[in-house]
């Protein structure tokens, strides 16, 4: 270290407070990476590695980029999981003395990025905190783009249920960055599962017990309050730890404005529908599970909006279903407004469709990150407010008038941004050309001078020209240099001697006179002022904006809540979707219900609605059976589905419906994407149903596609059955049961509460056709050969099958009513690696081992059998 260069000195000084980043040091119009953030950064970045004299004869390996394209290279390093960490130059190199002192402005996290040239315009990009211990955890995320900042927690002794809540939260908010206390990270399983399913980038800190945490501070001075119950955290330790060490990692890694971010929005998981990641990955809310694409997922479905922000709402929406009936009556109210007046219904649309993102361009401006376009963008967006309000005034309809006057049109803000910033600025501040002329006198004179001055110096050139006689004197321009004449070299014998000579090019000379000279340091000198006047005057309108932000999130806020009900109503509208009665009776009854993206993406024929009907008595539980294509799946997600399309104030695809309010929705459905993860089928399915039994309340809906399916038969059916038996009789909760299974369908003589399904078809010879129409009864017909001959297989394959079939059939060694031929291999204790296995079981604690573990053993051992 003592014999490096001093500004390597310096890099690694800094560089040891940024360990875990890609510092970008600045060196003149560079961001410079050295060592082996310049080997990473260059690999990742494309971009060549070259060397620096690091002093002591060592070199070092480096690489660089621009500092006015570096936003595209930060963003790509953050896209790709790294930290970057920007160093600046903190004076002015020119009048520096010595070494310009730099240090680290803002360090660029995957949770803290706000480029909206690289973000989703329509999903936030959160940041968690989560604070865990075995008593409780909480966990605060906020969005650094856009300002909002939520918090919530869980008291309980009960370390899976703890689990479950962060999973879930986290599954709901899916943030590209976790911060958390090094003993969340103690289960693995968790770890792994947050890793495969939403892949943030993780960082940890020592746990401190909670009563050591003292991060109350920060909250309490970032958001200038007197106390936590103006915050609604008052002795919500979870909450505390976890949003205050949030701030202190914004503060830590932003140290910029974070104004934007000036509420801190608790929440009760109680208020809102809960799903489980599995849940809103089955339900192909946000993506397709094949495809992993917003095409064919809900959301694709019903995101009509027109600004981004409205793109994002309707996304949480969907993620938080309310079950407040008077809440969601609310929401209903305004489809059903806009829907009886569908001309302003598309008026505000296509009025919308003009607004920028309002909620990011806020947070730009806070950030003092923004430039003349920001601002330029945000007065066209003002500048439509007053077209909306008005559309909302002039409506027949009380809400919309009541709606209209809520909005502030900002119009002090327009006139201002009207008055100041050109139209369709550049994106650089330092070059001038962002202020109108008439906002200030000095600029405006500069201006003057410039104009003048450049009138100046044609009237010089044709002065010359004609004086020399020099037919093609011309004068020219360029940084180094400045201003000059060029002549020619077949002209070199007119140049006078007041011509004085300045540079030889291969065709030409360069001269400039005393005239020229003067006449450049008046240009000159003009637009090297005008230039920093504009920056100046710009900074200072930013300002003044900034002070608004709160104005213009709220006025964000209402813009993104008219957008989503007019999206939904427009949804409503186009795929006919009627308002569903909410009661909180424990009944659900589905007239004629659809599945909106099947009937949506239905490519042949039409989609044959459904009947459904449940309640808390005799009708909590079905089992459905029927062969595979039948239509079980797509029926069973229907129902939830439409539920929780109810449940955001959405209009469903039914003909008429009434709907109790549902506090959770499990699904069990496939694990296919489990499997990399080195579990077995059965496994994940087995830890889905624990889950489930643990969560579920009487006021849930349960989905379960042939649960039992990944052991012998005899243990499925065994499972599958002890669980239904037990669903009915200690939660109570509302469930749809899929199963090949037949001998399932007994338990409606024996449990109060199931009901047999099936699903119709129709047999034609060989060939059975899909009816789609489900009723009351059961089948105990799989017809698994006849859809392997509808999905092509081999027509001899197909003859071989039915060949075995027959014989089994009619041979007693079968189990008839079984669906499943071939039992799974199971473990034979008696003659292969007997001793070991039974050492193996005889060394287990049976009393202390819980359900979950004895399963975990058992996979274990016939694993190694
Ligand atoms: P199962 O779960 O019984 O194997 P699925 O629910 O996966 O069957 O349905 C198979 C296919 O049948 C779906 O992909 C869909 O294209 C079609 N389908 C299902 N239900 C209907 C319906 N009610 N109307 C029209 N087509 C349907």
């Amino acid at each position: 270290m003592d014999n490096l260069t001093p500004m390597m000195k310096q890099y690694k000084k800094i560089k040891e407070r940024y360990k875990d980043s890609i510092l970008f040091f600045r060196l003149g119009d560079f961001y410079e990476m050295f060592f082996d953030d310049a080997i990473i950064a260059s690999k990742e970045l494309e971009i060549a590695l070259t060397q620096r004299d690091a002093g002591n004869n060592l070199k070092a390996p480096m690489c660089g980029v621009p500092y006015h394209v570096s936003d595209v290279y930060i963003s790509k390093l953050v896209k790709k999981g790294y930290k970057v960490a920007i160093c600046e130059q903190l004076e002015d190199p020119s009048t520096a003395k010595g070494l310009v002192e730099r240090d680290v402005i803002r360090v660029v996290t995957p949770g803290t990025i706000t480029d909206t040239n690289v973000l989703d315009e329509k999903s936030n990009n959160f940041l968690a905190s989560i604070y865990m211990d075995s008593w409780g955890a909480g966990i605060s995320y906020v969005d650094s783009s856009t300002g909002e900042m939520y918090t919530t927690e869980v008291l309980i002794k009960d370390e899976r249920i703890i689990y479950d809540f962060v999973l879930d939260e986290l599954g709901k908010i899916s943030p590209s960055e976790i911060i958390c206390n090094s003993d969340f990270l103690k289960n693995k399983k968790i770890l792994k599962t947050i890793k495969n399913r939403i892949n943030p980038y993780i960082n940890s800190y020592d746990t401190k017990s909670i009563e050591e945490v003292d991060w109350e501070k920060n909250l309490l001075s970032h958001f200038k309050s007197n106390g936590l119950e103006d915050l609604g955290i008052e002795g919500k330790m979870y909450c505390i730890a976890s949003a205050g060490k949030l701030i202190d990692y914004l503060y830590n890694t932003q140290k910029g404005s974070l104004n934007h971010i000036s509420s801190l929005e608790y929440y009760d998981i109680n208020e809102y529908m809960i799903m489980d990641i599995n849940t809103r990955i089955n339900l192909e809310i946000h993506e397709t599970i094949m495809t992993r694409e917003k095409k064919g997922a809900l959301i694709w479905l019903l995101d009509k909006t027109s600004t981004a922000m409205g793109g994002r709402l309707l996304k949480n929406w969907l993620e938080q279903p309310l079950i407040h009936i008077d809440k969601i009556k609310k929401r209903q109210k305004f489809v059903q407004l806009f829907l009886e007046d569908i001309i302003l219904m598309d008026k505000v649309k296509d009025c919308l469709k003009n607004i920028y993102d309002l909620e990011r361009l806020a947070g730009k401006i806070s950030y003092g990150n923004c430039n003349a376009r920001d601002l330029y963008s945000l007065k066209i967006s003002i500048g439509h407010i007053p077209e909306l309000k008005s559309l909302l005034f002039n409506s027949d309809k009380k809400e919309f008038v009541e709606l209209g006057m809520e909005l502030d049109s900002l119009q002090d803000i327009y006139q201002l941004l009207d008055i100041s910033i050109v139209d369709n600025p550049p994106i650089t501040l330092k070059e001038g050309g962002l202020i109108k002329s008439g906002y200030n006198k000095d600029l405006d004179e500069l201006k003057n001078i410039s104009r003048t001055g450049k009138q100046l110096l044609t009237n010089l050139e044709i002065e010359e020209k004609e004086k020399t006689g020099i037919k093609n004197l011309r004068i020219g321009f360029n940084k180094i240099s400045g201003y000059y004449f060029e002549v020619t070299k077949s002209y070199i014998n007119l140049v006078p001697d007041y011509f004085i000579r300045k540079q030889t090019l291969t065709n030409s000379e360069r001269y400039h006179t005393k005239e020229l000279k003067e006449l450049e340091a008046k240009i000159l000198g003009a637009e090297d002022k005008i230039i920093e006047i504009e920056y100046n005057l710009f900074n200072q309108i930013r300002e003044k904006v900034k002070m608004e932000i709160e104005r213009i999130q709220g006025i964000s806020k209402l813009i993104s809540q008219i957008d989503v009900l007019n999206s939904l109503a427009q949804v409503a509208y186009e795929n006919n979707y009627v308002m569903p009665k909410l009661n909180d009776k424990g009944i659900i009854k589905i007239i004629e219900g659809r599945h909106p993206v099947v009937e949506a993406t239905l490519s042949n024929g039409y989609f044959v609605p459904n009947d459904t009907y449940m309640d808390n008595h005799d009708n909590k539980i079905q089992i459905i059976t029927g062969p595979n294509m039948a239509g079980k799946s797509t029926y069973m997600r229907q129902v939830a589905i439409i539920i929780l399309m109810a449940q955001i104030g959405s209009f469903i695809p039914a003909k008429e419906a009434d709907i109790c309010i549902i506090d959770r929705i499990f699904t069990r459905i496939g694990a296919s994407d489990n499997l990399s993860q080195g579990e077995s089928t059965f496994m994940v399915e087995m830890n889905e149903v624990a889950n489930i039994i643990k969560n579920a309340t009487k006021n849930s809906l349960i989905i379960l596609d042939e649960v039992g399916r990944g052991t012998s038969t005899y243990d499925g059916l065994s499972i599958a059955w002890s669980v239904v038996e037990y669903i009915a009789e200690n939660i109570g909760a509302k469930t749809l049961f899929a199963t090949h299974y037949h001998e399932l369908v007994d338990l409606e003589n024996k449990l109060k509460g199931v009901k047999n399904l099936t699903i119709l078809v129709e047999e034609k010879g060989d060939e059975i056709i899909f009816l789609r129409k489900i009723v009351e009864g059961s089948t105990n017909k799989s017809y698994g050969i006849q859809v392997a001959k509808l999905a092509g297989i081999d027509n001899k394959i197909i003859d071989r099958a039915n060949e075995i079939l027959q014989q089994i059939e009619k041979s007693n060694l079968s189990t008839p009513k079984s669906n499943v031929v071939q039992e799974n291999k199971q473990l034979n204790f008696l003659d292969y690696k007997k001793d070991y296995f039974i050492d193996k079981v005889k060394n287990l604690n049976v009393n202390h081992l819980t359900p979950i573990e004895a399963i975990n053993i058992l996979f274990e051992l016939v694993e190694e059998a």
